[in-house]
């Protein structure tokens, strides 16, 4: 097993006793991020996505880690879905921001949202990796603030008609379904969830943007939804509540950025350790320059310093998952994933940068491994909430509601 990973696992088993499932669901994960490397490199360097990792992950079971066995999934613990996005994130973040879309939000969405019939139909489906799910929330004009949603349903019988636009969305052209967000077009503050089939007339995936400075693996789509029906049984959660659904799935989602993110940096401090023993200038390797040893010892600082907050929130998660309708469960979860994402993306994106100045000139390019790095390191700091609005949460879960400078 890759050793900075081995040693996570090593540490961590003084506060969780991995199951023998677990620790083999563990070396799977290594199995297929080693697989995966190859493929996600060379449609890197083409900017597109690389379709082979989603077959390797579902051959190594990895897309159930989460989901009950009664809908064909491990039920492993949240502390090894973590590190299992640790490890498929080393290499770099595109089949990671796939995962998180597909398990840490869509999935578990479903599985603490969904209706029996909803489990039954789709977490199976998710498990295997056979359908790819997407999450539209965002929109050109509501990002920070989803309440400002414009994309809107009315109700005809005993369906929805759904119109609007959803930007930025992951996974959006290659996704089977999507969680969209939408508001009622008559009454305020009446955000509901659906799930949507992607083969439903009046789908459009209107651009893939493809001019991003990282994720290049990864799709990012402007969606369109032009009087899409969709049947009354297909709302996710209740009528009017989906930002209930929405902001829980985030929660989920922050401790998955908080996981990449961490991989992130296990990825940088291993390449530059390579790198500075076998790179030479002024007649021995720059490892024995002192200025890079400081440049590795801050980078295993920052391994150290994101490890705990990430592994804190997958242990609360633990709990969490255990009452999740606990008011002040709740809160302390918001708090520990918002803090997990927060710490450890900016971590990264520091350790993606030191690493970069470690390889010099050539890693400034995409063929280094620390180039892929430095570029997909720094959308943790945006998607799924961005540092501010991480700060705004963890400052006002300190002061108290009256002071949500964010709503
Ligand atoms: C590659 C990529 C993939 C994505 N995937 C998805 C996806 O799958 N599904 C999805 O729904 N969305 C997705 N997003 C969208 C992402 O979640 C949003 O970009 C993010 O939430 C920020 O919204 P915004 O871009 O509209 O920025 P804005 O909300 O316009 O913010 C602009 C700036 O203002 C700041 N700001 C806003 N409000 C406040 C405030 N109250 N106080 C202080 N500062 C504030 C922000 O922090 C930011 O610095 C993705 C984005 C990217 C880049």
């Amino acid at each position: 097993m890759e050793e900075t990973f081995q040693q996570s696992i090593t540490d961590l088993e003084q506060f969780h006793k991995f199951t023998e499932e677990e620790m083999k669901i563990l070396e799977n994960a290594d199995r297929a991020a080693e697989e995966m490397a190859m493929p996600e490199y060379e449609h890197y360097l083409k900017h597109e996505l690389s379709t082979e990792s989603v077959e390797i992950a579902g051959k190594y079971g990895l897309f159930g880690i989460p989901i009950k066995k009664e809908y064909g999934g491990q039920d492993a613990s949240p502390l090894t879905l973590a590190l299992a996005q640790e490890r498929l994130s080393q290499n770099g973040l595109g089949f990671s921001t796939l995962y998180d879309v597909q398990i840490f939000i869509c999935g578990l969405a479903i599985q603490r949202w969904g209706r029996e019939e909803q489990k039954k139909e789709y977490l199976k489906e998710i498990a295997k990796g056979n359908k790819i799910f997407a999450f539209g929330l965002t929109e050109p004009d509501a990002g920070s603030d989803p309440s400002s949603m414009r994309t809107n349903y009315t109700k005809k019988g005993s369906k929805f008609i759904i119109n609007g636009t959803k930007y930025l969305i992951s996974n959006g052209s290659i996704a089977d379904f999507i969680i969209l967000f939408a508001t009622s077009a008559e009454e305020k503050n009446n955000i509901t969830a659906f799930i949507v089939d992607t083969k439903s007339e009046g789908f459009e995936v209107a651009m893939r943007l493809k001019e991003k400075i990282g994720l290049f693996t990864s799709d990012t789509d402007m969606l369109q939804f032009n009087n899409i029906e969709v049947p009354e049984e297909n709302i996710l959660g209740s009528l009017g509540k989906g930002l209930h659904v929405g902001y829980s799935s985030l929660i989920n989602g922050r401790l998955g950025i908080g996981s990449a993110s961490l991989g992130l940096i296990d990825g940088a401090l291993n390449a530059v350790i390579n790198r500075s023993r076998e790179r030479v200038q002024f007649g021995k390797p720059i490892g024995k320059h002192q200025l890079i040893q400081q440049h590795i010892s801050a980078i295993r600082q920052n391994l150290e310093m994101a490890r705990w907050p990430v592994y804190t929130a997958a242990l609360k998660k633990e709990i969490y998952d255990k009452n999740p309708d606990n008011k002040e469960l709740i809160a302390e979860m918001d708090l520990h994933s918002s803090l997990a994402k927060r710490i450890s993306s900016r971590l990264a994106f520091e350790s993606a940068d030191r690493a970069v100045q470690v390889f010099g000139g050539f890693g400034y390019s995409l063929l280094s491994p620390v180039g892929q790095l430095f570029c997909d390191s720094r959308v943790t700091r945006i998607y799924e909430g961005t540092d501010e609005i991480q700060d705004l949460k963890i400052a006002s879960s300190l002061l108290g509601k009256d002071f949500e400078a964010y709503k």
